[in-house]
């Protein structure tokens, strides 16, 4: 009998360098996410076969070419990636890169195994490295805001994994003494390269919002869907102000989504799409008020005492002065407001 297997083999011929290997996919079929994270991370799945419980899917997102080290996920290796004009400029230059055998795509590549069914924790980590580092290679502008942001997200999720798990390093190239000693010698070429988490976490967060600068504002639904993440991500990383900071933008485009379905409903038209884009808005200013309030208790009780000593060092002002030179001082807007107001009430009491 021959043994059940989650994995999926397939030749595919890369579609920088035309050299065909095995990749692998996972049957989506087999398991379905259990325990979810607040940034979307999947921490466990419920698997049909309870054999696989081991599989970590994350792994095996990211494809690799052993020839000239291209990394990608697996729509852009079967060619079903749209930006075919962004790929030449990044071909061009990775194939000029993998052919020096020291430059650092080489060294990083070559340090991949996905030539088996159990990838490593290391081989995974250096692919998610390889694509981002391959995806800037291209100018700021001409990059894919949406991939790369997704990529270090996922880079990030990889090194949460690593550090819950504990898991033992499988793959340290020689003449390192670990792996984290590996991913260090690549500073020079490579400065900003995240090795750990949180780096990772704060460069998703920043294309996030590359995503958000860059965005026509035709796609509301998407780019609140965006904000409620880095709402999520932020939130983890107890940034509370600036999660509560952007609750605003997504309340006022969830309002401007509900204003423009209203709109087009009254006229006509599309009413169906546009009955779900109502749906979607009630349903999200719904959820942003009550977070509001819940995060805006919070965020003023962490600012308290510091938005109280710096009222004092002010001397004698008015409730007016207070808000202006709290603002001033970049306390969130929740902590000015309430702070005046009982600044406004003992004055009173006077
Ligand atoms: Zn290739």
């Amino acid at each position: 009998m021959v043994k059940e297997t989650p994995f999926v083999p397939v030749n595919v011929k890369c579609p920088f360098c035309e050299t065909e290997s095995t990749h692998r996919y996972i049957k989506s079929r087999m398991f379905q996410p259990d325990l979810l994270e607040e940034d979307t991370h999947v921490v466990t799945y419920k698997w049909e076969n309870p054999e696989f419980a081991q599989v970590r899917p994350n792994l095996y997102h990211i494809w690799h070419c052993p020839a000239c080290h291209f990394c990608d996920e697996k729509e852009t290796f079967r060619g079903e990636d749209k930006s075919s004009g962004k790929l030449e400029l990044i071909k061009e230059k990775l194939l000029i890169h993998s052919r020096m055998p020291k430059s650092m795509i080489s060294r990083m590549g070559g340090a991949i195994d996905f030539s088996h069914d159990n990838y490593s924790m290391e081989s995974a980590i250096l692919a998610h490295l390889l694509a981002i580092y391959e995806q800037e290679l291209l100018s700021p502008s001409m990059r894919q805001h949406a991939k790369l942001a997704r990529f270090y997200l996922r880079l990030a999720w990889l090194y949460r994994e690593k550090a819950a798990l504990e898991l033992p390093e499988e793959a340290v190239p020689a003449g390192f003494e670990s792996f984290a000693a590996f991913l260090q010698s690549f500073k020079a070429e490579w400065p900003g390269i995240p090795v750990e988490e949180g780096p990772a976490l704060d460069v998703a967060m920043a294309r996030y919002q590359d995503i958000l600068n860059f965005s026509s504002g035709a796609d509301l639904k998407y780019e609140i869907n965006i904000m409620n993440l880095l709402i999520a991500i932020l939130r983890r990383n107890r940034r509370n102000a600036e999660a509560l900071k952007m609750l605003r933008a997504v309340f006022s485009a969830a309002t401007k989504a509900r204003q423009i379905a209203r709109a087009a409903i009254q006229k006509g038209v599309n009413a169906v799409q546009q009955q779900n884009l109502l749906n979607f808005a009630a349903g999200v200013i719904e959820k942003t008020t009550e977070l509001a309030e819940q995060l805006g208790d919070i965020v003023f009780n962490e600012e308290l005492p510091a938005a109280k000593e710096a009222v004092l060092k002010m001397g004698p002002v008015d409730a007016k002065t207070v808000v202006a030179k709290l603002r001033e001082l970049k306390f969130a807007d929740i902590t000015c407001r309430r702070l005046g107001k009982m600044f406004e009430k003992q004055a009173m009491k006077k």
